[in-house]
């Protein structure tokens, strides 16, 4: 494999061990591989499913497309931009990143130039003075391109020198589309505050990196690693593979990525999800693909899914033949369910609907292992059986992992 030699791949980041961004980037990514394929074939052993091997990055480098650094002073008093040390709140400077978008990386150092010759004033934590924060940098593939939206977050909202920012930043990079300035005055590890004011734009980026227009807004969550993304949803479809008759259920949808890609091989897609940005997100982006198969509920996945339940075993106590059928498909019952939940996994009561309502084909997409599998233990225990277990290197150079299982009854 190509990658194998590239001179980057031993390439050991000079933070490493300090940031606690990425751990392994001295290991040849190859090695990355083979450890993270043991850990989660170990992981497996128990499931009755052989997992397939994993799908590496083609260049595992730079691969991130939203980039945060917080802004400090050294104890020189120089501005400096970095992350927070693992554990805490002391900001180490780091002037390049081996897994962000290189460009994102030298927007925000101009930023930091521009801070200083300006003489900004820079957010104390402690003593909660000062203006600037962070700054969060969120990229976008649009028409073969890249396109780059800039957060400026500020404790503020008065910006002094505001347009001769704009004016500097943008010339200096035409490809930035957007920028927002983002007020947080909280004592907060969250870097985003609720106020968003649009300086330049329109506020959002667009993606089209997956054959459809996906908007970005700054708090909106959208995969990481564009490369990997496109290889996990072909996954997810592969292991989906929908028919023409098929309704689909993508539970914890966000943005409705998955189903708005799944949407053209089915006849119906409902998405789920509790945050009412996403859902809000997913709606404009099924009008801009001109998606009419498509329709978003912003709920509770478990207990969407729990009421369903319940109103399909009416159905069956009430209506027989036709009218059972009908009544049936007018409630979307899924033939497919397809579900990304969160880090902590679905819930046990989210499990028993999916099999009471006896849902043939299920495509679980995780991103830790550890809750996937608790949670196939308890579809097992309904009677489904692991399939295929694909897991695919979303986030190379760290321990995560990623994986899409396809369960079936
Ligand atoms: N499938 C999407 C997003 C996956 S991230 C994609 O590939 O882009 C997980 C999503 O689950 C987030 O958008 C989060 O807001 C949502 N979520 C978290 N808890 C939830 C719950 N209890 N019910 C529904 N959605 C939830």
């Amino acid at each position: 494999m190509s990658r194998k030699n590239d001179p980057d791949d031993i390439e050991q980041c000079s933070y490493a061990g300090k940031c606690g961004g990425c751990s392994h980037t001295g290991i040849p990514y190859e090695e990355q591989l083979n450890a993270k394929q043991e850990r989660i074939d170990k992981l497996f052993r128990s499931s009755g499913c052989r997992v397939e091997r994993i799908l590496g990055a083609d260049s595992p480098f730079h691969y991130r497309n939203k980039v945060h650094s917080v802004f400090s002073r050294d104890k020189k008093g120089n501005i400096i931009r970095g992350m927070y040390a693992q554990d805490s709140h002391d900001v180490i400077g780091i002037s390049r990143c081996l897994l962000e978008d290189k460009t994102a990386d030298t927007i925000i150092e101009e930023i930091r130039k521009i801070a200083s010759k300006y003489k900004m004033r820079i957010y104390d934590e402690d003593s909660r003075t000062g203006f600037l924060r962070h700054v969060l940098v969120r990229v976008a593939q649009y028409h073969g391109e890249k396109r780059y939206m800039v957060v400026i977050v500020t404790s503020q909202v008065d910006f002094e020198g505001k347009n001769n920012f704009v004016k500097l930043l943008k010339k200096a990079f035409p490809a930035i589309d957007t920028i927002i300035q983002n007020i947080n005055n909280k004592r907060t590890s969250m870097i985003l505050g609720e106020r968003n004011i649009v300086i330049l734009g329109k506020g959002y980026i667009i993606d089209d990196s997956l054959g459809f227009g996906f908007r970005i807004s700054p708090s909106a969550f959208f995969q990481i690693n564009p490369q990997q993304t496109r290889k996990l949803y072909n996954a997810a479809m592969e292991l989906a593979s929908p028919s023409p008759d098929d309704t689909i259920l993508d539970a914890y949808c966000g943005t409705g990525t998955i189903g708005t890609f799944m949407s053209r091989k089915a006849a119906h897609v409902t998405g789920v999800e509790l945050n009412p940005d996403a859902v809000k997100d997913a709606l404009s982006n099924a009008k801009r693909n001109r998606i009419e198969n498509i329709s978003f509920i912003c709920s509770d996945a478990t207990e969407y899914l729990k009421e369903l339940a319940i109103k399909a075993g009416e159905t069956d106590h009430e209506k027989t033949g036709h009218d059972r059928n009908d009544r049936k498909k007018e409630l979307l019952i899924p033939d497919i369910l397809c579900m990304d939940p969160p880090r902590s996994g679905a819930t046990p009561e989210f499990i028993n609907a999916a099999a009471e309502l006896g849902i043939k084909r299920i495509v679980y997409i995780s991103c830790n292992p550890d809750t996937l599998i608790r949670d196939i233990d308890l579809f097992k225990k309904k009677g489904y059986k692991v399939e295929r277990a694909v897991p695919v290197d979303m986030f190379p150079h760290t321990d995560h992992i990623e994986m899409a299982v396809k369960l079936s009854k």
